[in-house]
């Protein structure tokens, strides 16, 4: 069955005159499933529309940020009630307080916290606080971890950059990757190597707590409480990046589902409730290294927007509620009981990786436990499995190196649905295989 696109192809024709490939973030593409782009026009719930009429149950969920699902009413009406007081003041307004608090009481390691308007620059100010706060220069990330594209973190940076097959970017000097420091997920030897070659020299290990930049990819036992002690016994600082985790796998993030307490958090997606927010925070005394009362810069004209906080506060407050996270782990695990009853009858070779309501499918015979062995994922099979399901009108990331999100709009009618759509899909991707 063939979509009918005329309208977003048509449309994609014109914005790639107007903006490199047509998109202003490269995932968007299609590119990764060797398609084109379709063009949303509305949502709502776990439904996404398109321009030329079409329907889908979206499992993107604008990457991670939408755990309700699509303009809830909720957010919708805190966002309408902000946005008719004021868009910005650049001034302190009372919802910053209350999305600050309202973080503060889920993750215990953060006393105080800054609002940024991205991730990408949550990440680079936690890294940059932590380089001033120990006084040290390099810092460790891991391969197949994103964390924004500052220069020096990208750097077999997952996500697009594994996509693209350019695990580093032109136009990054040498020498500002020179203090970044790689070593493998879930490989806490290739950790301890490098505390040992650069004694005393490590500023901060940054790690997602779980991976889900190269798909899902869950920390093994003991590799996250490793970090914390060679982290602790040398004086770094180590960072989570929880901009996904953050409130996807509970109000505490990864690090309340593993019990380890980092030095600083980064979040992002989920508190911005579809706006653009990043935070980063930790301890008082690390934090107060930050300007006007510290030394360490750090600035943002729309940093703690009136109407990003009022989305986050309207989404943190409904998660609040009880059983929230219940429902959406339980949904989530019937979806992927039925993946794996479907894989099985098929005779498909795949691996499903899972953590709370985050998953990916990795199309390969081998345990999928870092960057190397989710590389071994037949991305030929993931693009013609995506295009199959695209058609039976469900939105799978449009890359085999990202996570499928459940969203609390989601019921079992749509799990339902989207059972039948695979199986047929699979089907469908194996016969052509
Ligand atoms: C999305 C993401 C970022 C970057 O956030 P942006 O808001 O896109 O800048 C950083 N870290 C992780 C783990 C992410 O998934």
């Amino acid at each position: 069955m063939e979509l009918k696109l005329n309208n977003s192809k048509r449309l994609y024709k014109i914005a790639e005159r107007l903006m490199p490939g047509g998109v202003n973030s490269p995932v968007r593409s299609f590119k990764a499933v060797d398609g084109t782009p379709v063009f949303i026009s509305s949502a709502k719930g776990p439904w996404i529309y398109d321009e030329d009429g079409n329907k889908y149950i979206d499992y993107v969920a604008s990457w991670g940020p939408l755990i309700l699902g699509h303009t809830h009413n909720d957010v919708v009406r805190a966002v309408k009630k902000a946005a008719e007081n004021g868009t910005s003041y650049g001034a302190p307004c009372v919802d910053e307080i209350n999305l600050a608090s309202l973080i503060v009481k889920s993750f215990p390691s953060i006393d105080m916290l800054r609002m940024t308007s991205s991730g990408t620059e949550a990440t680079m100010s936690a890294v940059r606080l932590s380089r001033a706060y120990t006084k040290r220069d390099f810092i460790i990330k891991f391969e197949g971890c994103y964390h924004g594209h500052a220069d020096y973190l990208l750097v077999k940076a997952g996500s697009g950059a594994t996509t693209f097959g350019t695990p580093s970017s032109p136009g990054v000097p040498k020498g500002f990757t020179n203090n970044t420091l790689l070593a493998r997920y879930n490989d806490i030897r290739s950790v301890e190597r490098l505390f040992s070659k650069y004694e005393n020299q490590i500023a901060c290990v940054l790690i997602e707590p779980v991976a889900a930049n190269m798909g899902v990819v869950p920390p093994k036992n003991g590799f996250l409480e490793g970090l914390r002690k060679l982290a602790q016994d040398s004086g770094t600082l180590l960072i989570f990046d929880e901009v996904i985790t953050g409130f996807r796998l509970g109000l505490g993030g990864a690090q309340k589902t593993y019990n380890i307490k980092p030095d600083l958090t980064c979040l992002g997606k989920i508190i911005g409730g579809g706006f653009p927010v990043g935070a980063y925070g930790g301890r008082k005394e690390i934090m107060n290294m930050i300007a006007p009362i510290g030394p360490v810069y750090h600035a943002g004209t729309l940093s703690g927007n009136p109407v990003a906080m009022a989305a986050g506060v309207a989404t943190i407050n409904k998660l609040r509620e009880k059983g929230t996270y219940k429902r959406l782990n339980e949904l989530t695990q019937s979806l992927i009981e039925g993946l794996h009853k479907i894989l099985k009858k098929l005779g498909i070779k795949a691996q499903i990786n899972s953590v709370g309501s985050m998953f990916t499918i990795f199309f390969t015979d081998r345990e999928v436990f870092d960057y190397e062995s989710a590389l071994t994922s037949d991305t030929k099979m993931y693009s013609r499995f995506f295009k199959n399901l695209l058609s039976a009108g469900i939105m799978f990331p449009p890359s085999q190196f990202e996570a499928v999100f459940v969203s609390l709009a989601h019921t079992e009618r749509e799990i339902d649905i989207t059972l039948r759509a695979v199986y047929k899909a699979l089907k469908e991707t194996a016969s052509r295989g």
